[in-house]
């Protein structure tokens, strides 16, 4: 099959609410998908790799492209808000920066002003470069449909390659990322064949924070080495509670190697991404413990 090919024909909805869209995705029977930033969707449909007979645009639902920030809520995002306003916004440089680090390592600036971070989750790439990002940051994500609400652990969301627990009708409608404790750092590590416009071969994020010397909380999640990114709580435990120890972060990050389940593919060999996710895991430890404010190699 040839590629690029052009456009099936498909019906273009443009609710004018959240709720409307939910009852259109119900009424479509699974032949409709949401489209945000098309980014993933498009070519997709391009390829025949997804036909749906509708595409339930939300761009004319207004006030969808937000970025909030307070104390008490945290960081929330709408599900139109672009990696690109993400990458701008001077609150998540400052103070949610792993994000950040996951978004301006993504595509190019021009994929970045369209797609969105609710796109990059729904698509659930295992390789998908907000996901270890978020869900270092203990992120919630709010479903809706027309029958309830509910919310779900950033790494609950996933199911399996190109699928989550979203359920028919409902819609991702906000990103909550809780207020980051003051001493605390996060890195994100992305690891490519080339500098730019690559995906992910191993993605690594950690997030630290500190309490006096020691580690009061961290969390570890990988990319594209699993069939959904995943969260590594085994070599979590290794660390919390434990003060700065090159031999703790090389046992936390050899746990981390052991517990993921990579594949061969064009990109890498299996081998090769457990290797990488040991060395990498140890080197985004390092840096985040580094970056904690008043941690004792910071301060040097
Ligand atoms: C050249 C290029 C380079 C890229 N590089 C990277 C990269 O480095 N890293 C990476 O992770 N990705 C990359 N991508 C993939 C893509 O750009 C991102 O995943 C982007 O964030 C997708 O967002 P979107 O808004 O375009 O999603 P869309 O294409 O609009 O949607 C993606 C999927 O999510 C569903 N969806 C979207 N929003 C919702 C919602 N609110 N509720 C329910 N379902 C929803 C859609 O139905 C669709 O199935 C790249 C893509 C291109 C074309």
């Amino acid at each position: 099959m040839q590629y690029p090919r052009r456009l099936p024909r498909f019906e273009y909805l443009e609710p004018k609410s959240l709720t409307e869209a939910c009852k259109l995705l119900l009424q479509n029977d699974g032949k409709a998908r949401v489209v945000a930033g098309g980014t993933d969707l498009i070519p997709k449909m391009k390829r025949r790799d997804v036909n749906p007979r509708a595409l339930i645009s939300l761009h004319g639902i207004p006030g969808l492209e937000t970025i909030s920030h307070s104390q008490v809520d945290g960081l929330r995002l709408g599900p139109l808000t672009t990696l690109g306003a993400v990458e701008s916004s001077t609150i998540v440089t400052e103070r949610f920066n792993v994000l950040y680090q996951a978004v301006q390592s993504m595509a190019s600036s021009q994929v970045r002003g369209l797609g969105t971070v609710a796109g990059n989750l729904c698509n659930a790439a295992p390789s998908a470069d907000t996901a270890p990002a978020l869900m270092v940051l203990g992120t919630r994500l709010k479903l809706i449909s027309p029958q309830r609400e509910r919310t779900v652990a950033a790494e609950s969301f996933f199911a399996g390659p190109s699928a989550t627990v979203l359920e028919p009708g409902e819609i991702l409608a906000e990103i909550q990322i809780p207020e980051v404790p003051r001493r605390s750092a996060g890195v994100y590590i992305k690891h490519t064949l080339r500098r730019a416009m690559d995906l992910a071969i191993v993605g690594v994020a950690v997030a630290i924070t500190l309490q006096d010397d020691t580690c009061h909380n961290v969390r570890i999640a990988l990319g594209a080495v699993a069939p959904t990114p995943i969260r590594v709580p085994g070599a979590e435990a290794i660390l919390k509670g434990k003060g700065r120890s090159g031999d703790l972060f090389r046992r936390a990050a050899k746990e981390a190697a052991t517990a993921c389940q990579p594949i061969d593919d064009v990109r890498g060999s299996a081998d090769y991404r457990r290797e990488m996710v040991e060395v990498l895991t140890r080197r985004a430890l390092e840096q985040a413990w580094d970056r904690c404010p008043g941690s004792t190699e910071g301060k040097r």
